[in-house]
């Protein structure tokens, strides 16, 4: 089953065009040359990007099982956040405004400050296996894992902390408002990467509606009808200038499909 997608609404930067999109209904492993994507919250997709697939609403699940809580891979961070906090739970209060569905958090090991996703996963569920976490490489923003994470397994701590919670909140208060799909680069080793774009002179450049925000330089957003073309045409730029500057290799946060 397909299902078209208009990728300048669905994700978050909103750039892309309408594309078919095939919905994963039941466990298969990864189909060949396909790529998974969760609520496209980490893409940046152009009007040609390759096949696509994502999980249909029968992964968009949570519950208490003894003293594991089991997610499906389709459940938006939103409800895993109310959850937690509903059932008292700790260790999720970041997720309360970090955009994403669990599939995707897992495959970025997304997070905030020092509490990310993996921290607390015990295993996950692909098609071919269970997979424990000690069986995982993983780090800052990646993890290894080249299928589809349909479930994941954390183990159940009690103390929901709503003075987290709200420091979270907070720090979301200096973040750029318009479009955008998080930090475009990850932070180089002892440093950070929007600190390197303003020292390039590209904090505020705007090409066509694409632009590095003049609130946060990693942040790439979209002030109206930004094309892939146009964000594309910064990302090299950065890159270009900060090796030339400083001799950094600025990788990609965000996927570039
Ligand atoms: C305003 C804003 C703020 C953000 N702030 C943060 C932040 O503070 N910290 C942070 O870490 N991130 C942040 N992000 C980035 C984003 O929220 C995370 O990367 C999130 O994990 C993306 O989840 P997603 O479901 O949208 O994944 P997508 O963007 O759709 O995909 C991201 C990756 O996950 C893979 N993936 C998706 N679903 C699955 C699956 N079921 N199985 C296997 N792989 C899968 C995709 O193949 C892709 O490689 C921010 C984004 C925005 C828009």
């Amino acid at each position: 089953m397909y299902k078209e997608i208009d990728f300048s609404r669905f994700s978050s930067i909103k750039i892309g065009s309408k594309v078919k999109v095939k919905v994963i209904d039941e466990i298969i492993s990864l189909p060949k040359n396909f790529f998974i994507i969760g609520s496209a919250n980490n893409l940046l997709i152009s009007s040609s990007p390759p096949p696509l697939c994502i999980l249909s609403k029968k992964f968009d699940y949570i519950y208490q099982k003894e003293d594991r809580l089991i997610i499906g891979g389709a459940t938006k961070s939103g409800r895993i956040f109310s959850f937690a906090k509903r059932h008292n739970l700790k260790n999720f209060e970041y997720l309360g405004k970090l955009p994403g569905t669990l599939g995707g958090l897992i495959k970025m090991n997304a997070g905030m400050k020092e509490d990310e996703i993996l921290n607390t996963l015990e295993e996950i569920k692909t098609s071919k296996s269970v997979i424990k976490k000690e069986n995982i490489s993983y780090g800052y923003r990646y993890c290894e894992i080249d299928d589809i994470v349909y479930e994941g397994v954390f183990k159940i701590q009690k103390g929901f902390d709503e003075k987290k919670a709200k420091l979270f909140s907070d720090m979301r208060k200096n973040q750029p408002k318009e479009p955008s799909a998080g930090s475009v680069f990850k932070n180089p080793k002892n440093d950070f990467a929007g600190r390197l774009i303003e020292e390039v002179g590209l904090k505020g450049q705007r090409v066509g509606d694409a632009a590095f925000s003049d609130i946060h330089a990693n942040f790439l957003v979209n002030l109206g009808q930004a094309k892939f073309e146009e964000a594309l045409f910064l990302i090299k730029e950065a890159k270009r200038r900060v090796f030339e500057k400083f001799g950094t290799s600025l990788e990609e946060e965000i996927k570039i499909l």
